[in-house]
């Protein structure tokens, strides 16, 4: 590696300024680009408590040279770029010469370093950015440095860490994403004593995602070449069958850096068009080789975002290997309906109220009493209990209560609104606003009483997650469960479930129980009532019957029996109106029967 400089003032004002250093991950993620910039074959990485106490990146790249070791911890003092030019021709995954100086800033660091040419290597102690022992050593080639009780003299910011364990997930997070963006080295990666992460380093991607992902994953990605212009794509695209809830397992990389594009994930997501279902997004693991000259990664401290001089010829050659990818000859994927759930009826298609298979088990359902047993063709044992009361006992009659209430359906607008007469009023109900929030309450209800219903899947979902997902379910197991879900883990990064609170079909499940986990993750406080608010309103939401279904006059007065008893029937769970009314005198009015 070439020799360390300190760029002068001019060149250093053109760096993108800002902090690096925000948690353990982040520390991690520098260190590991340092130790792939000096040309390392394998890479450990070792972290204790989520890496607050400690984290050890040990590789074995070019090493430094005594003055170099000295000199890395200055800042702006780096060997990637000397001249204002360089900058335009960036190679490397670091330049900014600062990562080192932060780092040594709020922590306590030992490095140990040896190039080929020493004899002996180089021991350097530094504590809050000063050196207090610089000595030789023997050592092997390479580089280890280990950081201890990070920021350790900046309180302040020590108080913004998360749990353990959640910080480790990010650290694993960055870990997942250079072993995709470098295959040709071998990851080694330790947490708490236990190697978690270990890739053979033989330039195989699909390995990689293998060790990562697990084999179904592996199984079912197909293999990405497209090269056009000046833009050479290549990698693996997930069938859409293995899509998931959010775009946590999408990873783009150009020349080797992890990078987050809007521009790449509507390429991605454009390709994909008509093949995946809403909210769906597909698992991708994109390279992208690029001249360095027309990509400016110097527009962020992290080093993640990135301009393109053409954004059009990138998008569409992102597009274009994708789209080939999913479309080539033997794998034109097969796109699988979920079964048919109890709320998704056929709109009937002369307007008249025949009563189609699906509705007039959604009838029975209705009106059926708990603990009755549901019907074949679904993948739970309990019953499929929807609208049964939670505050007062439904014995009566709807019509008798409508009665007592005085009120009047009048039908369905729009397969979306019922039409209610109150008397002197006219409110029109938003049917899935007003279903999620009786759901919610009767989850609420049913939560603080410790009576949540669970119920046992015949055949238990495995579920794979992303690291940080896995590091929220782990230290949320026992809010999980009391919110009904029996959950283990199950290897690998998967979990298996085995009862839920609502019934739900296996993709939604999946997808209800990654929501919910983005619910917890991005509360904002550790409340855990709010927590606890997030996860049941995810719950009520999916159990809730859709908005454009068309609805029988028997659900509409059950739904609308069971609202009106509530207190407040302002707003749904997400705060959207449930009623809107018109009164009976505001109508004449317009109709100028009263002046
Ligand atoms: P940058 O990576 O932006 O140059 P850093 O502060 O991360 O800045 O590192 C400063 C310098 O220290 C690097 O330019 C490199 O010369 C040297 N260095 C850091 N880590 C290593 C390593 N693992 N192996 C060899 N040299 C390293
Ligand atoms: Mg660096």
């Amino acid at each position: 590696m070439q020799k360390i400089n300190v760029l002068d003032q001019r060149v250093a004002n053109l760096i993108a300024a800002g902090e690096v250093v925000e948690r353990p991950a982040s520390v991690v993620k520098e260190l590991v680009e340092n130790a792939v910039d000096a040309g390392a074959r394998s890479i450990t990485v070792e972290i204790k408590n989520g890496g607050i106490t400690y984290i050890r990146v040990s590789d074995d790249g070019s090493g430094m040279s005594p003055e170099d070791a000295a000199l890395a911890f200055k800042r702006h003092a780096t060997s990637k770029i000397s001249t204002d030019k360089d900058l335009n021709n960036i190679r490397t995954l670091g330049f900014r010469g600062e990562a080192l100086a932060s780092i040594a800033a709020v922590s306590q660091v030992e490095l140990f370093t040896k190039t080929r040419d020493y004899d002996e290597g180089t021991y350097i102690s530094i504590q809050a950015g000063k050196i207090t022992e610089q000595k030789g050593i023997g050592c092997p080639e390479g580089t280890t440095l280990i950081v201890r009780n990070l920021f350790f003299n900046t309180p302040a910011r020590m108080k913004f860490l998360k749990k353990d364990s959640t910080e480790a997930g990010y650290i694993a997070d960055i870990i997942d994403k250079m072993v995709l963006g470098h295959p040709e080295i071998s990851f080694r990666f330790i947490n708490n004593g236990k190697e978690v992460v270990f890739t053979p380093g033989d330039n195989q991607l699909l390995n990689c995602i293998y060790s990562l992902y697990g084999k179904d994953y592996a199984k079912a990605m197909l293999p990405v070449a497209h090269e056009a212009q000046a833009v050479k794509v290549t990698g693996f695209v997930g069938k859409p069958d293995i899509a998931r809830a959010n775009r946590s397992l999408q990873s783009c990389f150009i020349n080797g850096r992890y990078i987050k594009s809007k521009i790449l994930s509507i390429a991605v997501e454009e390709a994909y068009r008509n093949q995946l279902m809403v909210n769906r997004y597909p698992v991708v693991v994109l390279h992208l080789h690029i001249n360095p000259s027309l990509v400016d990664v110097n527009v962020h401290p992290t080093k993640m975002e990135v301009k393109f001089s053409d954004e059009q010829q990138v998008y569409q050659a992102v597009y274009w290997a994708v789209k080939n990818a999913l479309y080539a000859k033997p794998n034109i994927p097969e796109i699988t309906l979920p079964k048919k759930n109890i709320f998704e009826y056929m709109p009937s298609q002369d307007g008249a109220h025949y009563i189609q298979e699906s509705e007039q088990q959604a009838m029975d359902i209705f009106a059926a009493a708990p603990n009755q047993t549901s019907k074949e063709g679904t993948n739970v044992i309990e019953s499929k209990v929807s609208m049964d009361s939670y505050s007062t006992s439904s014995t009566q009659s709807t019509d008798v209560q409508a009665e007592i209430q005085n009120y009047k359906i009048i039908g369905q607008l729009f397969n979306t609104y019922i039409v209610v007469e109150k008397k002197e009023e006219m409110l029109l109900i938003d049917q899935h606003a007003a279903h999620e929030r009786l759901e919610y309450e009767k989850l609420l209800y049913r939560y603080k009483n410790k009576q949540i219903h669970s119920q046992v899947l015949l055949v238990p979902v495995v579920s794979q997650l992303s690291n940080v997902e896995m590091g929220i379910v782990k230290e949320n197991l026992d809010f999980i469960k009391n919110l009904g879900f029996e959950v283990e883990e199950f290897g690998n990064n998967s979990i298996i479930i085995r009862q839920t609170p609502i019934s739900v079909e296996e993709p939604e499940l999946k997808n209800l129980f990654i929501e919910i986990l983005e619910s917890i993750q991005h509360s904002k406080t550790e409340s855990i009532t709010e927590k606890e608010y997030q996860a049941l309103y995810t719950i009520a939401c999916k159990s809730a019957v859709k908005a454009n279904k068309n609805m029988h006059m028997k659900e509409m007065e059950q739904l609308v029996s069971d609202l009106l008893k509530l207190e407040n029937i302002n707003t749904c769970p997400h705060g959207r109106p449930i009623v809107i009314s018109m009164s009976k005198y505001y109508i004449e009015k317009q109709f100028k029967r009263i002046v």
